[in-house]
């Protein structure tokens, strides 16, 4: 016997301070049983009927992946011994937030997302670049061959772009894409794009090598659903006002449908500043590190909204560990369709990728050489 009645607890009573010290003032730990994956619907239903024969409640969440079951009711810790034995099961773990395979507990090591042979999340820094949006093959290809010249290793740009207003630039939609589609075949740069809904969400993921889902989507659950079976990994920003749990929730939708690439990223949250478009919340970076084994970086340009501040909070995210950078350019960010006051200049853009050069030692990362452009 063990667990709740090893503890001197029956089912449903509450703990005496002498049974289950630990847990008597706190909340219980979720529990969850995880089964192995060719576990047969039998033995799930055998892992069901014991936690409930220990008048527990059992969720058992069907993954892509596999079946775990998740145990409530419970007043302290469930004794892991009870249900290890039985026929399926894998391990038993104490789960102590609502999302599972996003988190550490689920995974403990770092999780390496590769996106055209670059990979996120592992020592090497990832520093993605371009326009906020793709106005014409011409500005694209340009800022393409300015990011790759200074060492970017993936091109940004968004062909469908979220606009506050219906009057904006609303981005040159299918055409945007297939310039997209040139300018990689141009330069060698994989493309990460935004699928703004989910009627576009095929035509971009064919196209891009990451999709983005922007701040504004990362609680339009049926789009991070479809992210999650469309074949490519997946950049998700943080919404504006998300709480950390609620953007690892968001990932947890794309995870959840099999899609294990996804890349965070911190954007700028909304607060009473009025100095900056929003506030670089760089304290999230080692709180995803702490719970979450996905790859973190940071979009200095959203958040800060005016090219002066970039470069100081592109440093100031490496430094706080995040794994790269989104950082929007633009040759002439006066003529810009849209974020032309944060886009940085080629030179200046120069200068971040010389700063993050200098800093990724001190950081035990590292940067890999300038690549050529094809001839
Ligand atoms: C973008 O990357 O251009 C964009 C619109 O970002 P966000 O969703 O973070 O506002
Ligand atoms: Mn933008």
């Amino acid at each position: 016997m063990g667990g709740l009645r090893a503890a001197g607890v029956a089912a449903g009573q509450r703990p005496t301070l002498s049974g289950i010290i630990p847990f008597a003032f706190g909340k219980a730990p979720n529990m969850l049983i995880v089964m192995k994956m060719d576990a047969t619907p039998e033995q799930v239903e055998g892992v069901v009927r014991k936690v409930e024969s220990h008048g527990l409640k059992a969720h058992p969440i069907v993954g892509s992946q596999r079946t775990a079951v998740g145990i409530t009711g419970n007043i302290g810790i469930v004794e892991p011994a009870l249900f290890e034995p039985l026929d399926g099961v894998l391990e038993v773990i104490a789960v102590s937030h609502p999302y599972k395979l996003v988190s550490r507990e689920f995974r403990e090591s770092d999780s390496i997302v590769e996106v055209g042979g670059v990979r996120f999340g592992g020592p090497e820094l990832v520093i993605i670049a371009g326009p906020c949006s793709v106005e014409s093959y011409e500005q694209t290809l340009a800022a393409a061959r300015q990011v790759k010249a200074a060492g970017a290793q993936l091109l940004r740009g968004g062909a469908f772009k979220p606009r506050t207003s219906p009057y904006s630039f609303q981005g040159l939609g299918a055409e945007g894409l297939e310039i997209l589609d040139r300018v990689r075949s141009e330069t060698g740069l994989p493309i990460v794009t935004e699928a703004l809904d989910i009627d576009v969400l095929d035509a971009v993921a064919d196209v891009a090598d990451m999709v983005q889902i922007g701040a504004r989507n990362m609680q339009n659950f049926t789009l991070l659903r479809r992210a999650g079976a469309c074949g490519k990994p997946v950049l998700l920003k943080r919404g504006m006002n998300a709480t950390l749990n609620e953007w690892l929730l968001a990932a947890e939708y794309v995870l959840d449908q099999g899609n294990p690439d996804v890349v965070l990223c911190e954007r700028g949250i909304r607060t009473f500043a009025d100095h900056t478009r929003n506030t670089l919340d760089l304290s999230v970076v080692p709180a995803v590190k702490r719970i979450s084994h996905l790859p973190v970086i940071a979009d200095p340009s959203h958040a800060a909204g005016r090219r002066d501040t970039v470069l100081p909070l592109a440093r100031a995210a490496l430094a706080a560990g995040a794994d790269g950078l989104m950082v929007e350019v633009h040759e002439q960010p006066e003529k810009a369709l849209s974020d032309g006051a944060q886009a940085l200049l080629p030179d200046q853009f120069e200068l971040l990728m010389a700063e993050a050069r200098q800093l990724a030692p001190v950081l035990e990362r590292t940067l890999p050489a300038i690549a050529p452009l094809p001839s």
